[in-house]
């Protein structure tokens, strides 16, 4: 078995996650890409965390679907041996933006399933197997780190499912830090703000306004590497006595101002 220590990252092969697939592989963790359907650019993921020096194996599951968890589990054990860091980032946006007297049941579904249901249940199946692992030695303080958003408080009606989803997700930190936490398994969430990946591409030139406009008190977009160093300084274990902290990496957009 390897001391290197291990991470799996879903939604890994575009945006913040290979971000964060990328810093982890820069401080010599072994790092799990998992991916939905661009096969693509999960590659080339591996190929950036593999250029820098970092060793990684691609995993393609539907993280929406439980029964498409295990095998992330197993491959990451099997690779690895071992798991000291879910990243739970693999997040969808509503394919169409609606208002929410018109939201319909299949993109509610979709959202929750993938934002999380998902999570929560892989959260629930990796967490047991860390508990195993902190038992027998093989790891010392597992970390289990959420990748929410500022809409977990931000009411947008236009994309209600994603903001339940995320909201949802900021009480699944807390319920698996409080549970977690005398298990030596340290929960942390992530808030990130406007960032710039595909997920914001379409509302690119309505956000360039508004950030020029002072939206954000820091004045430029967040950035995937924004998110990754948050997520760095966490695995490194920085936040020795924290858990169910809620970390905002927002250029302060969640401050109150007058
Ligand atoms: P993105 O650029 O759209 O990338 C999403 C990644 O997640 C892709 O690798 C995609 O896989 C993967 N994915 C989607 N559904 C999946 C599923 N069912 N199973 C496994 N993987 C799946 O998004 P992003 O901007 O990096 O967002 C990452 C996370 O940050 C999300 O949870 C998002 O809600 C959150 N966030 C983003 C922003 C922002 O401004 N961008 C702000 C706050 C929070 P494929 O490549 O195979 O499609």
């Amino acid at each position: 078995m390897s001391d290197r220590k291990a991470a799996l990252v879903t939604g890994a092969g575009r945006g913040i996650g290979r971000g964060i697939a990328l810093a982890l592989a820069k401080i010599n963790w072994d790092v799990v890409i998992n991916y939905r359907s661009n096969e693509k650019a999960a590659s080339q993921t591996a190929k950036l965390v593999e250029d820098a020096g970092g060793k990684c194996i691609v995993v393609k599951a539907d993280v929406g679907k439980n029964s498409e968890h295990s095998q992330l589990l197993e491959e990451t054990l099997k690779n690895f041996g071992r798991i000291d860091l879910l990243v739970n980032n693999a997040g969808v946006g509503p394919r169409q933006r609606l208002d929410i007297l018109e939201a319909a049941e299949e993109s509610y579904d979709e959202v929750m399933a993938v934002n999380l249901k998902g999570p929560f249940f892989l959260t629930q199946l990796v967490a047991k197997k860390m508990i195993d692992l902190v038992e027998t030695g093989v790891v010392e303080t597992p970390r289990i780190i959420n990748i929410s958003s500022i809409s977990a408080y931000v009411s947008s009606p236009n994309r209600s499912e994603y903001c339940l989803s995320k909201a949802g997700m900021s009480m699944m930190t807390a319920l698996y830090a409080n549970r977690l936490a005398g298990h030596g398994i340290q929960v942390f969430e992530i808030r990130p703000g406007i960032i710039e990946t595909d997920m914001t591409s379409g509302v690119k030139e309505k956000y360039d306004r508004l950030i020029d406009e002072g939206l954000t008190p820091i004045r430029r977009w967040g950035k995937a590497e924004d998110v990754a160093q948050a997520v760095v300084a966490i695995a490194e274990g920085n936040f020795p006595f924290s858990t169910g902290e809620i970390i905002n990496v927002d250029g302060g957009f969640h401050m109150k101002r007058l």
